[in-house]
């Protein structure tokens, strides 16, 4: 007689073949716990396209809704009042306009704030509003955990999750938004807070590992009748997917690239990034060699440094023959200490020693002082503290 397995893993195994069976839309539908449209999720040609074919609206509906949805960051059809009322009713029949819940903020001595953002499905990611010394950037994440496993990285423990859509990605932008209208609204003395110019997929996750939706983010976030972010102010990093670099390059999203290098050997680097045994140095700098750079822009490369292990005199000396002739801009970024790891950071005098040789070597060279210190601004570290918390 065939035993039946104990219930707990033949849940499992259910949702395991629900997960295999679910196609690109129904997995969208479990995330954001609706199976109606998200608006966020479309570019403005997607929402024409949805408007008309969906519900028989006329193209200049698209361009109404992106100015409420980005502009005044409606979240509630009925507030729309230069629409009329029965296309509105339609509207709350068939769409949403999600946020991502905010569960936490920390804010820093320096002014940095963090969010912990939970999301429609239960999962939380972080977002960072930093301030810099002539600006405001949002760090923002791109996947709930990450697959690439770097090991001076706390996002990493997480493992991965799965892809953010594109509307999980814009919802952080328009939820740090009204935070900032918020306190400058109803703060006395308003608080020490200011509109961010410039935004960086830097949080958690490889955003190159899930390039669509991130591809569709930019384009949402740089529309001009919505948000309106230049896409030279918006940063995509990564940790060096050589197939996904070109893939992005040739797209439409026309941001800024930036690479996680960490190493000037392939032996240090794949200790710290294991990517690195998929796609080695050399390849990685040929692939940015061919990099389609827009004119007067350069790619930033960042280099976390640690003590001991990155940051020797030969590192020094490698670091500029490796970038030479590529338009460039390194940024140093002394490692975040965090109590669990045995890396540390380099003196300061040591990491301003590194920024002039590169400066003397011809090098475009800038530090990155850690921010927000005083509440684990590095990525990953909120959520998983959160993950903890929920799991006593
Ligand atoms: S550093 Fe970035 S790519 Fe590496 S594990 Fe962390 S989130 Fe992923």
């Amino acid at each position: 007689m065939m035993r039946r397995p104990p219930p707990n893993r033949q849940n499992r195994s259910r949702s395991k073949i629900a997960k295999l069976s679910l196609g690109q839309a129904d997995q969208k539908e479990v995330y954001r716990g609706s199976s109606k449209q998200d608006l966020l999720d479309l570019t403005r040609e997607e929402m024409v396209g949805h408007l008309g074919a969906s519900l028989d609206l006329a193209p200049f509906r698209a361009r109404q809704l992106i100015a409420w949805l980005y502009r005044r960051c409606v979240t509630d059809f009925s507030q729309m009042t230069d629409i009329a009322k029965t296309v509105r009713d339609e509207l709350a029949a068939r769409c949403i306009i999600s946020r991502p819940q905010c569960r936490t903020v920390l804010i820093a001595q320096d002014g940095t704030r963090k969010y912990l953002f939970q999301l429609a499905d239960g999962n939380c990611i972080e977002s960072v509003l930093i301030h810099q010394p002539s600006r405001w950037t949002l760090c923002v994440s791109s996947q709930v955990g990450c697959a690439i496993g770097c090991s001076f990285c706390r996002t990493a423990k997480m493992g991965f999750k799965r892809n953010l859509l594109a509307a999980e990605i814009v919802g952080q932008v328009l939820a740090v938004k009204e935070d900032i209208a918020r306190l400058s609204a109803h703060e006395t003395p308003p608080a020490a807070v200011e509109d961010f110019s410039n935004i960086v997929f830097m949080g958690m996750g490889e955003p190159l590992h899930n390039l669509d939706n991130v591809i569709r983010a930019v384009c949402i976030l740089n529309d001009n009748l919505g948000l309106n972010y230049s896409a030279r102010k918006i940063t995509v990093s990564t940790s060096g997917l050589v197939p996904a670099i070109k893939k992005f390059g040739a797209s439409r999203a026309g941001a800024n690239l930036a690479i996680s290098l960490n190493a000037t050997t392939d032996a240090v680097r794949s200790v710290l990034m294991p990517i690195n045994k998929k796609y080695p140095i050399a390849e990685l700098i040929g692939a940015l060699r061919e990099y389609p750079l827009k004119r007067g822009r350069r790619i930033t490369i960042e280099y976390v440094m640690i003590s001991g292990l990155n940051d020797t005199l030969a590192d020094l000396a490698r670091l500029p023959k490796l970038l030479r002739g590529i338009p460039v801009k390194i940024n140093l970024i002394p490692y975040n200490a965090s109590p669990e790891e045995s890396y540390a950071p380099p003196p300061p005098a040591h990491v301003a020693f590194w920024q002039q040789s590169l400066l003397d070597a011809g090098m475009n060279s800038t530090i990155r002082w850690s921010k927000g210190l005083d509440i684990n601004a590095a990525c990953g570290q909120l959520a998983t503290a959160f993950k903890d918390k929920q799991a006593v």
